[in-house]
This record gives structure tokens, sequence and C-alpha cells, in this order.
């Protein structure tokens, strides 16, 4: 254009993982600022996506995710492009058809991905090509804090403290108007295989529960703000009340930042308890950076001995939601069927296959992985290791949950476990959380009979809080013949 200087420049590929947003998102906007055409790309790449494939739960979730991203990126005159296969190949790949020079990306923290960013930056660069990465999906950079003998914390509330005095997190920036689009569009794969294996429909409850994508995140955070944030320091243990922002699903695919959440909250009566429970991720996120071998091994390693007992029958049971205990199989459902639960009754069912039945805490993790659709390997590894006693800051082991007493105090009327388990729904509030002390007529009367349409308990409370107990007291004699790590996935 005569009289006017326009600056080109080649293409930037602007690579999404778990930022599936276009607010607040950092690799975007820098490839904003380059003000050349950019090539929104995502990769499938099952192998490398992190520590371990995605569960079935994620796996629909990103599936619903792309489509929304992809539907928010064509409203701005731009596409998401989306390839399968090894990602350094599919990068050079694609840089090569679109004649891109620059790759741009936002962080993330599995330990196996900051293992493969750093190498395919120092591959991509010794290709010529301009990469770099942002700080995107958390509020501080796992290795920017430290305690006051420069270790990494392993003590929450100091942590907090040391989050308080960080400068307060960058406001968050919109979403763009307009894209600019290359002159020519790469392929893009229509059929990305994210679909369960099951010949079931497993999907019907998560579809029924969730709409995945940063429109309904942002829309989210503003019904829970403007409903829920005053209660939610009482209300946030109670199960059968939505007390819980329910972010975390978008939290974890990035389609949310927590940026936007921080200054979306802060300043609202009664916000600090919500965003010292966001900061648990923070804190979760900072222990996996520092002990990145925690997703398969304890913390506190003289866990690593500890006599568990892979005991399949009992196993199943929970997993299905029939151990026998209201609570923890109204968790256990609620999980199958809408992909999350709860997470008071979180630290109940868990607790209950550690401490109750004795099976390893990587077996239960290894569920929640597939089955959450806000599986994620920091929260989900802190969150196991805390409650086995195994963790950082960890409820210690000997404090052990009495599932009838939580269920008392956090589902008083029994709403929760009537939800999830119908066949005790006309049980009587005294006995709804423990239908075996309940006298036969009022069995009867309800409808139940004990180990044909509701299971007799797995196992008795008393007596397995006392071999639990027991196993702690001889600590001195686990041995290493009992060492349990998970198998390695393929
Ligand atoms: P809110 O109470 O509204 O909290 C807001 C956000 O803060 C959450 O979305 C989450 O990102 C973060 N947060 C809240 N509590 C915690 C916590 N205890 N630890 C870490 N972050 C927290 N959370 C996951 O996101 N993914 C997991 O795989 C996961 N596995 C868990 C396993 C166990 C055994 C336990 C006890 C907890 C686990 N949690 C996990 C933490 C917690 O249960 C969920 O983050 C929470 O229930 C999500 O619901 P919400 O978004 O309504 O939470």
């Amino acid at each position: 254009i005569r009289g006017t200087s326009v600056r080109v420049t080649q293409a930037t590929l602007v690579w999404l993982r778990q930022d599936l947003r276009l607010s607040d998102n950092p690799s975007l906007n820098a490839a904003m600022e380059r003000g050349s055409p950019i090539v929104p790309v995502f990769i499938w790449s099952p192998q490398e996506e992190g520590n371990r494939p995605l569960g079935s739960a994620s796996r629909w979730w990103l599936k619903q995710s792309l489509e929304q991203l992809n539907a928010a990126l064509r409203k701005r005159g731009s596409r998401l492009v989306i390839r399968s296969g090894p990602v350094l190949d599919t990068l050079l790949t694609l840089s090569k058809e679109t004649g891109a020079n620059a790759i741009f990306w936002n962080r993330t923290y599995e330990p196996a991905a900051i293992a493969r960013d750093r190498e395919l930056k120092h591959t991509l660069r010794e290709r010529g090509l301009t990469v770099n990465s942002f700080p995107g999906n958390l509020l501080f950079e796992p290795w920017t804090l430290a305690n006051s003998t420069g270790q990494p914390f392993r003590v929450f509330t100091a942590f907090w403290k040391a989050c308080l005095k960080s400068p307060a997190p960058a406001s968050p920036s919109s979403a763009p108007d307009t894209i600019l689009a290359p002159a020519s569009w790469p392929n893009s794969e229509q059929d990305l295989d994210l679909d369960s294996d099951t010949k079931v429909d497993w999907a019907a409850g998560l579809r029924e529960s969730w709409q995945p994508g940063e429109a309904s995140a942002l829309k989210q955070l503003t019904v829970f703000l403007d409903h829920a944030v005053v209660p939610y320091a009482t209300e946030r243990d109670r199960p059968d009340h939505p007390g819980t922002s329910l972010l975390s699903p978008y939290l974890h695919f990035g389609e949310l930042s927590p940026r936007q959440i921080w200054h979306a909250a802060v300043g609202r009566p009664d916000a600090a308890a919500f965003l010292r429970q966001l900061v648990w991720r923070e804190f979760a996120h900072h222990l996996l950076f520092h002990y990145p071998a925690t997703p398969d091994q304890p913390l506190r390693s003289e866990f690593l001995h500890f006599p568990w007992r892979l005991d399949e029958a009992s196993f199943k049971a929970w997993t299905r939601g029939q151990t026998g205990y209201p609570i923890v199989d109204a968790g256990m459902r609620q999980l199958w069927h809408t992909g999350w639960m709860h997470n008071r009754v979180r630290m109940v069912a868990a607790s209950f296959l550690v401490k109750h039945l004795l099976i390893p805490w990587q077996e239960g993790a290894a569920w929640f992985w597939d089955t959450l659709v806000d599986a994620d390997l920091a929260n989900n590894t802190m969150g196991w290791q805390w409650v086995a006693g195994c963790g950082a800051d960890a409820a210690p082991y000997f404090r052990i949950f009495n599932p009838t007493l939580q269920a008392e105090r956090f589902d008083p009327d029994g709403a929760y476990v009537r939800r999830w388990v119908p066949e005790l729904a006309n049980l009587p509030n005294e006995w709804i959380h423990q239908p075996w002390n309940a006298p036969a007529l009022v069995l009867q009367g309800a409808g139940v009979e004990l180990g044909m349409t509701y299971p007799l308990p797995v196992v008795n409370h008393e007596f397995a809080r006392d071999r639990a107990l027991m196993l702690w007291r001889n600590r001195a004699q686990w041995s290493a013949a009992n060492s349990y790590l998970p198998p390695i996935s393929e």
C-alpha cells in the first residue's frame, strides 16, 4: 500500500494444550502482538500428553471443549487446526505448511510435559524457529515461591501466606475480537477418536451434567460469585447443597484462568475462603513441581513400605458404590454418573479405600483419574496423599474418618444419599447413614432388604479402624517386602 508501512511477518503457531480459551491467554496475546497471521493448533498425542494418558471422562470433556474452542475461533475469523501424531514432527510439518517462523504456548506443569517441552523448545530453536512459552495456567509459577530456608513449601498455611505477600496476579485480558487468519488454512482432522471404548453410553450422565467450553466457564463463574460466594465458607462442606463453584474441570482444561477467578472474586464479601481453596490448587502444583515422583510414590518415604492389601472384590465394591456405607456409595455413584464428586465426599470415600480397606492410594487415584472430568495430576496426587497421610501437610494417618459420623454431620437430612442411593430413599433420617443398625421393621417399611436391595457393609467400621491403627503403631515393622508402586501404564 503506497504511503504506509505494513509490517508483514510470517505466521505464528499458537499451540493450545491446557489453555482452551481465548480470554486471558498469554501465548495468543503475544502472537497478536507480533501482528502476524495466527494458526491455532491442538495436537492429539496420547503418549506425550503428560505423565499418564488421558482418562475416559477427560477425553469426553476434551472433545466437547475443542468443538467449543473451534466455534469461538470461527466467530473471530480464525479456526482450530487439529492434528494427531508426535508433537515435534507435527509442529515442524505445520510450520512448513503455513510458513510459520514462531511457535508460542502456555506452560503446563506435569513433570513429563515439562521435560518434553524443554526438549522441544531446544530442538525447534535449533531448527531456526522462534519459540516462547508463557505462564497462563497458575497464579504463581511453582519455582518462584520458597520458604524461609529456600526450600519448597510443605505446609499449606505458610504457602498461602507467601502467596498473599507476593505481587498480586496480573489482571486478566479479554478475548480478541478478530484474529488474523493465514492466507490458506492447513488441513485439520475432523474425527479425533476421543470416545470411550465402552459399549454402554457412559457419557450420557456427563452430557446431562456439564457444558464444557469457555463461554460456560465464564457463565458458571458469574453464577457462582453472584449467588454462592458469601455462604461458601460454611456451605462448601455440604454435599447436599450447591455450595461450591464447580469450576474444577474448566480450570484443568484452561477454559478459565485462575487469574480471571482471582480478579473476579477478590474484594467480594467472604471471598477469602474461596480464594484460599483456589490456592490449594497452586500448592498442589508447587508440590508436583518440586516432588515429581509423587504421582506414584508417597512423599513421606516411610509409607513406601506400608502393608497394603490388593483386594479386588472390595476395590470393585468401592468403584461401583456398593460398599454398604451410604455416604461412600453416594459419592462413588455421583462420580460415575457426573464425572465429579464433592470434595468432602472425595475425602471420605478416599479415606475409606485406604484406611478401612487398606487398598493402595495409587489404585484409588487411578480410578479417579479415569472417571473425573476434572482429573488433574497435581490436585489428584495431593488429594490422595493427603488422605492417606503420606503427603505434604497431610491428615495424620491415625486420624480415621468415621463415614457414618461424617455423613451425619455434612448430610444431616440424608438428601445427598437419597439422591444417589435411591434404594435407601425411604429410610428415616435416623438410619439413612447406617442402615445396618436399623430395626428390621424400619427396613421392611422402607423396602430395604440388606444383602439383597442394598449391601451389608464390606467391613465393620470399628474392626477396620482398630486394624489400621494397629498397623500404624507397628510401623517400625513395615518392610520393603510390602512396597507397592502402581504398574507403569502402557
Ligand atoms: P471449589 O470448592 O469451588 O474450589 C474452587 C477451585 O479451587 C476448584 O475448582 C479447584 O481448582 C481448587 N480446589 C478446591 N479445593 C481443592 C483442593 N482440596 N485441592 C486442590 N485444589 C482445590 N481436584 C481437581 O481439580 N482434580 C482432581 O483430580 C482432584 N482429585 C482429588 C482427589 C481427592 C482424594 C481429594 C480429596 C480431592 C481432589 N481434588 C481434585 C480437590 C477437590 O476435591 C476439587 O478441586 C473440588 O471438589 C472441585 O470442585 P469445585 O470446583 O466446586 O471446588
